[in-house]
């Protein structure tokens, strides 16, 4: 079990590595656990570096002064330094679905209450019993996550075969997929996102229990669901996951009109269009360049809104802008069973659809100077061009545009 050659050891934060080893000095054991472990395999550079240890959260906050326990179903703690924390949780068992009495709120997120119960059998309701290393590791989810590095002994501990995985870029279920989804279906959304984002292979087995339990997805907790699809926007590889996700069906069990849409001979035009621009996202991304929540939302359906705008026109007679801000904030609003979009990004997104037709009336005169003050006006201007760089139209007014900004 000794570190492959691969892993980039100098990539690990300084602070991270203090942590590690004040725990392991106290006679605990500590590990970077998950993520960070398979990125640095992988020659990426980790977003964060997620540390598992044996001690509990009070023995960490005895070893740290600069340390704050949060979280009140799962106690984490982090160790703050200038700027910056570092996130160490105690190792955890798996719950047994079938033999747990004790339900508490849905896995959702963190620290989020508890709320309507939509629970099934088999769906795992808590997940805050503390374990070993060895029944860390298998609690988690895939394989290539559940890699623990040991940076004091240069050792890679690798409980569930996850290194050949990791090898041969499988993104392989810790243990049966189908129990496994069906415990935690937003583990099938986060098997599309690593496949985009590690360009892994989702091993056959699990892709057919995708295919099987996609359904189930319906069943998470909306503000959790809110958070995975951010991240899938901001993931870098949103092109290759949405790619994904509509392979799967996942796409239509998240965004079901939309999905419904897309479906048809005209959507599936407009589907190409949406994967233009997730790609031009992609490439934001990977300059450094994020993009706002109501920018992000737009794009990925402007197609679907602007069609439900251009019927809003026609049946009740509305203008372009109103239509366009109505078809935005119903549909955005409506997703609010599956995906709880804030309520600050819907209104942010219509706005910035309804500037659209904005545009081609303010080019000139004093409306012009006030409609640049707009909050939403950068954003509004990036929609307006790339929608120009797909259509093909409205290149000189965006030129114009850009000639008076
Ligand atoms: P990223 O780089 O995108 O943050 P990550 O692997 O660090 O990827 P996180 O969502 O940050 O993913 O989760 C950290 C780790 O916690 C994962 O690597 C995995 O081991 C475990 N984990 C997270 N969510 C689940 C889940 N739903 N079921 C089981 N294990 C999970
Ligand atoms: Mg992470």
């Amino acid at each position: 079990m000794s570190a492959p050659a691969a892993l980039r050891h100098e990539k690990i934060s300084i602070e991270a590595l203090k942590v590690i080893q004040r725990l392991q000095q106290n006679g605990y054991q500590a590990y970077i656990a998950g993520g960070g472990v398979r990125d640095l395999l992988l020659g990426r550079h980790p977003k964060d570096f997620d540390i598992a240890t044996s001690a509990h959260p009070n023995e960490v906050r005895r070893v740290f002064h600069n340390c704050r326990l949060i979280g009140r179903r799962f106690r984490l703690a982090h160790i703050l330094f200038r700027g910056l924390f570092i996130e160490v949780a105690t190792f955890r068992a798996a719950v047994d679905a079938e033999t747990d009495e004790q339900p508490e709120a849905p896995l959702a997120g963190r620290d989020e209450p508890p709320e309507a119960f939509r629970a099934r059998d088999g769906m795992i309701l808590r997940d805050n019993v503390f374990g070993t290393a060895e029944q860390d590791a298998w609690r988690r989810d895939f394989t290539v996550n559940a890699l623990f590095y040991d940076p004091e002994a240069h050792k890679v501990i690798d409980y569930c075969d996850g290194l050949p995985d990791l090898e041969r870029r499988i993104l392989r279920s810790i243990g049966d997929p189908f129990v496994r989804f069906r415990e935690d279906p937003v583990r099938m959304l986060r098997a599309c996102r690593f496949a985009g984002t590690l360009d892994f292979q989702i091993e056959p087995h699990a892709d057919h229990a995708i295919s099987q339990l996609r359904d189930d997805l319906a069943l998470a907790s909306p503000s959790r669901m809110y958070e995975e699809v951010l991240k899938l926007f901001n993931s870098g590889a949103a092109e290759a996951i949405f790619r994904h996700l509509h392979r799967t069906g996942l796409f239509r069990v998240i965004f079901p009109e939309a999905g419904a849409w897309f479906a048809t001979e005209e959507g599936e035009e407009a589907l190409l269009r949406i994967y233009h621009v997730l790609r031009q996202m992609d490439v934001w991304k990977k300059h450094g360049h994020g993009i706002s929540a109501p920018l992000a939302w737009a794009l990925a359906f402007g197609p679907y809104h602007e069609q439900r705008a251009a019927i809003l026109q026609r049946e009740q007679g509305l203008k372009p802008a109103p239509a366009l801000a109505i078809a935005t904030t119903e549909h955005l609003r409506g997703l609010s069973k599956r995906v709880q979009v804030f309520k600050w990004v819907v209104r942010d997104a219509s706005l910035l659809m309804a500037a659209q037709p904005v545009f081609e009336k303010t080019r000139e005169g004093v409306r012009s100077s006030r409609f640049r003050t707009r909050h939403y006006f950068g954003d509004a201007l990036v929609y307006l061009k790339l929608r120009s760089a797909w259509t093909g139209q409205g290149g000189d007014l965006v030129h114009w545009w850009q000639q008076h900004l």
